[in-house]
């Protein structure tokens, strides 16, 4: 009986008999690995599997190997290795691919990779532990070049080589190699295999190809709860939450029980369209089914209702929570800084333990809403000195934000000039969108210039200075942006609102008519106007596009999307209730003034998610504190 020990050290000239005559393999009741020193000989305690090494080696190796394995435990496994090729015995494919696998699973790549290469004969398995390991850990290219390397050596990829070579296509978003990957999965049968199906979807979803990923999901005849949702997955992550919740619908016609997974993608697909009706009924429905009392569920319901501006809710949820983790805490800070709310996100993170790179987004927000810049600038720094995160392309655009918003363009400036990473298209938006409001042509100029480069369709870019230059009456830095965006073949994004009405979502263009109660809708926008301009207010029309009349830009201003669906919110749903509109752009100056206005006159609360931010019209004011 051959005992090896794990807490051995192989030590230089130390003789084998040494290191392995007392190896003990424990298992203990709850399989967790434990190891004993004791002296050799001893007697083998109960509950001890010892392995007889001298009469069945490939066998004992192979357990011993498993359960290396199972519980990435490198250095008992490395030397069973050292032992096998000291004695030289049991070495064949199987082992090889065992000692492969955990040395991937440790991630110890160059030594997996240096061992496969040592067998001259490699099996699809060989093969396959290898491909996986690189999916898991990258570089995924390695992944990728493997798998055509080995369709080079002979070998016809199977059910377990796809999902591992086209999870490496999605961490690289790589579609044309996805593809490929796609048509060998249909020559070589398995495209009815579950979870190849799985990874395919999950591929396409990851390179936005949500068409393709329902096109592999209806083509696959027998689908498990799994698969379902793994496409709801898909549509969620591509922002879709309209169709992410039908399918869900759908889900239950098929007589299939959602999980946990069904859930929480749902929810955040809620929060995300800020459906807030259904969004509750996704949290009663958790209710009943029991699984509310997952903190998991929870902190997707915490995150939807922040969201969806009910932040009063979110935190009573979020005090509930048995265990807050730091994703938990992430939820209800972002919703915080999101809603303006600057204090109290802040007051949260002062009392978390573990705040990580999210946690920072958060609260660099949360000083940006509120105009807090010292503070802002110490939580930058801290973050990076005290708990050593670099910092990533969204701090610094909340930073370069902060300091745009209160006016210090020379430091935010400087900040991107200075910045690790490369600047994108998000730093130098808020860069121009500051300029906007601070009026600061030369620098606007600076960022579109940019802009243009990195994201050349966008015409919301020119808007903004083209907006800036009007402010400034330079019609002529209009008209050349106006050409350009035409030479470029570009058109100005269509505005669309829309606003949920007992449970049914309405969406209006700019200037529409074509909602069943339009004439009701422009006469209340019409009263309002009377109201308005008693109360005081005069349409602010410098943010209308074209150089136009001022009666004509008036007309214009007074019938933008967010305010046919406030007026149609206002006659269609009981005095005093709150009214919540998304839109698809940044809400203009006028619209904004406008709101608080209705705000007051009709004593309602008005949340309107742009673009950009939630703004909650409440007696006049705006959460934004018009900054925006
Ligand atoms: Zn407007
Ligand atoms: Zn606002």
């Amino acid at each position: 009986m051959l005992l090896l020990q794990a807490g051995a050290k192989i030590k230089r000239g130390s003789s084998i008999s040494n290191w392995v005559s007392s190896f003990t393999y424990l298992l203990s009741p709850q399989h967790q690995f434990e190891f004993k020193f004791h002296s050799f000989p001893s007697p083998v305690v109960e509950n001890t599997y010892s392995a007889d090494l001298c009469s069945n080696d490939a066998i004992n190796y192979a357990a011993i190997l498993r359960s290396c394995i199972a519980r990435r435990a490198i250095d008992p496994g490395k030397q069973v290795h050292a032992h096998m090729l000291i004695t030289g015995r049991g070495y064949n494919i199987d082992l090889a691919t065992k000692l492969v696998n955990l040395y991937c699973v440790c991630g110890y790549l160059s030594d997996a990779h240096h061992l496969f290469d040592k067998n001259p004969k490699k099996n699809i398995f060989l093969w396959n532990v290898l491909i996986r390991g690189y999916a898991w850990n990258g570089p995924y290219n390695v992944a990728i070049s493997l798998y055509y390397q080995m369709i080079d050596y002979g070998l016809k990829p199977d059910n377990f080589t796809f999902p591992f070579v086209l999870k490496a296509c999605s961490g690289l978003s790589n579609v044309e190699v996805g593809r490929d990957v796609h048509e060998n999965v249909v020559r070589t049968g398995c495209q009815n295999d579950i979870y190849v199906g799985a990874a395919l979807i999950d591929m396409y979803a990851k390179c936005s190809c949500t068409s393709d990923a329902r096109r592999v999901f209806d083509n696959i005849r027998v689908r498990d709860v799994v698969l379902w949702n793994s496409m709801l997955a898909a549509y969620s992550q591509n922002s879709c939450p309209e169709e992410c919740l039908s399918l869900c619908g759908e889900m239950a016609t098929f007589g299939l029980r959602p999980t946990v997974a069904t859930l929480i993608t749902a929810i955040s697909a809620s929060a995300d369209s800020a459906a807030l009706t259904q969004g509750r009924e996704l949290h009663g429905f958790s209710w009943r089914q029991g699984f509310h009392f997952q903190d998991k569920v929870k902190t997707a319901l915490v995150d939807m209702y922040a969201k969806s501006g009910s932040v009063k809710i979110a935190r009573v949820l979020f005090d509930r929570l048995m265990e807050k983790r730091t994703v938990s805490w992430n939820a209800m800070i972002t919703g915080y800084a999101m809603h303006g709310h600057s204090n109290e996100a802040l007051d949260l993170y002062r009392q978390m333990t573990h705040p990580d790179h999210v946690t920072f987004v958060g609260v660099l927000q949360a000083c940006n809403r509120g105009g807090f810049l010292e503070l802002g600038r110490s939580l930058f720094d801290s973050m990076v000195r005290d708990y050593r995160i670099e910092p990533t392309v969204q701090h610094y655009t909340c930073m370069v934000d902060l300091f745009g918003h209160c006016g210090e363009f020379d430091e935010a400036y400087g900040l991107i000039k200075k910045m690790t990473v490369e600047p994108d298209a998000g730093v130098w938006g808020a860069l121009l969108n500051s300029c906007k409001i601070h009026g600061n042509v030369e620098l606007g100029e600076v960022a579109l210039e940019r802009l243009v480069e990195l994201e050349p369709d966008d015409a919301g870019n020119y808007v903004i200075l083209s907006n800036l230059y009007a402010q400034k009456g330079r019609w002529e830095g209009v008209a050349k942006l106006r050409k350009m965006m035409t030479d470029r073949g570009l058109k100005k994004s269509v505005a669309r609102s829309w606003i949920e009405v007992r449970n049914s979502v309405h969406s209006f263009l700019s200037g529409d008519v074509s909602h069943p109660l339009s004439d009701e809708i422009y006469a209340e926008l019409d009263r309002l106007e009377g109201l308005m301009a008693a109360a005081g207010y005069v349409p602010n029309t410098s943010q209308v596009f074209h150089d136009v009349e001022d009666d004509e830009k008036t007309r214009l201003v007074c019938g933008h999307s967010e305010r046919l669906a406030i007026a149609y919110g206002l006659i269609s749903t009981p005095p005093g209730s709150r009214l919540l509109i998304s839109k698809n752009l940044r809400v203009c100056e006028d619209c904004h003034v406008a709101i608080k206005f209705i705000s007051k006159i009709k004593g309602r609360e008005i949340t309107v998610r742009d673009v950009n931010r939630y703004h909650h019209f409440k007696d006049g004011l705006c959460s934004c504190g018009d900054y925006w």
